[in-house]
């Protein structure tokens, strides 16, 4: 048996993978956090580094996971933006399938218990709204978002795989558009990028009439939602949605950016990207049913402390 509480994170330096590295520390977990730094930033644990059952390992879940024992294996790796993971489309595909496949065979080395990552994106451009888990998606294979739909979709597969085969515990949370403290103001999505240039000025581009929508979810709903799916004495079956059901067309969220700012950037239009969603709302009976967890906070207090964490000039230029 492994020893009691050692914990393996990886992507633990990013945006989710830091604070799920903290709230594990908070329970006594002796916690290793192993991360490329491809997207992963260290000013997002660095408060973290002299804690005393914290290690920090700079590696690719793909070649450098440490076979020490652990209790629990958490996968976060993966960049999760869109202009992030089509900037390194076999390296998102490889993390997700390769890195997966190495960080499952530690869990079933050990008998850990496995939390895995997933995402709304395994939907695709979903003609069911709001997504249900069984909603089986509408992907595209041969477009620019399948490194990372597909990626994530194999990633299920192979949870699916080792808990068939060996009865591993896997815990699979489908994570949809979450925003909060810790974003890189730098990465693309869709809540940075307005808040930035609100706060500096500069034209908001709104891709494709900003008709789609999303539904956004703050950061500390959706920590709460994972932590509640990994202490579940019982193995659910099967996937479960954390999200907010709270849907926003994107021009809502520009006009509310601006208002929330006191912003006089403009919105200019884009074209939309290849494959761009256009609706994605979560059904979240299942987290109600079986975790009973349902999000708190709403998009004008999320978007409150977001725009007050963008607002520091350090966090802006990446020194924060
Ligand atoms: N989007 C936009 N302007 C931006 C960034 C994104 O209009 O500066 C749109 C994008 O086309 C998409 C939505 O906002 O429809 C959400 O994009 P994001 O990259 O945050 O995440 P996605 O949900 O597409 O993975």
């Amino acid at each position: 048996m492994p020893p009691k509480t050692n914990v393996l994170v990886s992507g633990g330096a990013g945006f989710l993978g830091s604070y799920v590295c903290e709230r594990l520390l908070e329970e006594g977990k002796h916690v290793t956090c192993l991360d490329n730094l491809s997207t992963g930033r260290m000013c997002n644990i660095e408060h973290l580094l002299d804690t005393k059952h914290f290690s920090f390992i700079e590696g690719d879940v793909c070649s450098s996971v440490p076979s020490d024992p652990a209790r629990e294996v958490w996968n976060l790796a993966s960049p999760a933006s869109p202009p992030q993971y089509q900037a390194d489309p076999v390296g998102t595909l490889m993390a997700n399938v390769n890195g997966t496949h190495n960080l499952l065979e530690l869990a079933h080395a050990h008998g850990a218990r496995f939390f895995q990552a997933s995402t709304s994106e395994v939907y695709g451009d979903p003609e069911v709204h709001p997504q249900p888990e069984d909603y089986k998606g509408s992907v595209n294979t041969f477009g620019p978002r399948a490194c990372y739909d597909e990626g994530k979709r194999s990633a299920e597969t192979l949870c699916f795989i080792y808990r068939e085969r060996y009865g591993l515990d896997v815990r699979i949370a489908r994570i949809f558009n979450t925003y909060g403290p810790r974003m890189d103001p730098k990465d693309g999505r869709v809540v940075s990028n307005f808040i930035v240039n609100a706060l500096d000025g500069v034209p908001l581009q709104i891709y494709g009439g900003g008709s789609q929508t999303r539904s956004f979810c703050y950061y500390s709903d959706l920590i709460d939602g994972f932590f509640r799916l990994m202490r579940l004495p019982e193995m659910p079956e099967g996937p479960i949605n954390i999200g907010n059901p709270s849907e926003f067309t994107i021009r809502e969220l520009a006009e509310k950016v601006l208002a929330m700012t006191g912003s006089q950037a403009a919105m200019v239009d884009a074209p939309l990207p290849e494959d761009d969603p256009m609706q994605r709302r979560p059904d979240i009976s299942k987290a109600k049913a079986k975790l009973g967890w349902e999000p708190m906070v709403d998009l004008t207090e999320g978007l409150e402390e977001t725009i007050a964490y963008f607002g520091r000039n350090s966090v802006r230029v990446g020194l924060d």
